[in-house]
């Protein structure tokens, strides 16, 4: 399969590899966001955080939970950001579910995304459309 992260967790090329057991891998990010920067992959291979089984989301998350804790202590950050990507709109480049777990640092410049005002009529409106589609 021509996936990176599939080629990483078979070692078919070099990663910075942190953490592995059988079903879990972190390593090193190649093109870090903050000093520390990692990424968390399920050994399986799933596009996206919706395509993946939710005794596989669970066992990523629990992992990049403590993950994040020791990178925190181990680079002295001041606390992380983790996120997922689904979709080229949401800036997902490899379409094999992996979590960031970005170390932040104050005053690291990384400016929070940009917010919106809404009225709350707009708000309400929103709201609704979404609860129908969680029904
Ligand atoms: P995303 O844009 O959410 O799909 O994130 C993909 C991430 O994978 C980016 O932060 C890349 O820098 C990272 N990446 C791509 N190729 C490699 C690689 N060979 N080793 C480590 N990280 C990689
Ligand atoms: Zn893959």
């Amino acid at each position: 399969m021509d996936c990176v992260f599939c080629k990483i967790i078979c070692k078919e090329i070099p990663s910075d590899i942190i953490f592995e057991d059988d079903k879990v891998m972190a390593f090193m990010d190649i093109r870090p966001v903050s000093r520390g920067h990692a990424l968390v992959v399920p050994k399986e291979h799933k596009a996206d955080i919706v395509e993946t089984d939710d005794d596989v989301i669970s066992d990523t998350v629990l992992e990049a939970k403590k993950i994040a804790a020791a990178i925190q202590h181990a680079l002295h950050a001041d606390g992380f950001t983790i996120s997922t990507n689904r979709g080229e709109a949401a800036g997902q480049t490899v379409f094999h579910l992996h979590f960031h777990i970005i170390p932040r640092y104050r005053r690291d410049g990384l400016t929070a995304w940009p917010h919106q005002d809404t009225t709350p009529e707009t708000r309400s409106q929103i709201a609704a459309e979404i609860k129908k589609q969680l029904l």
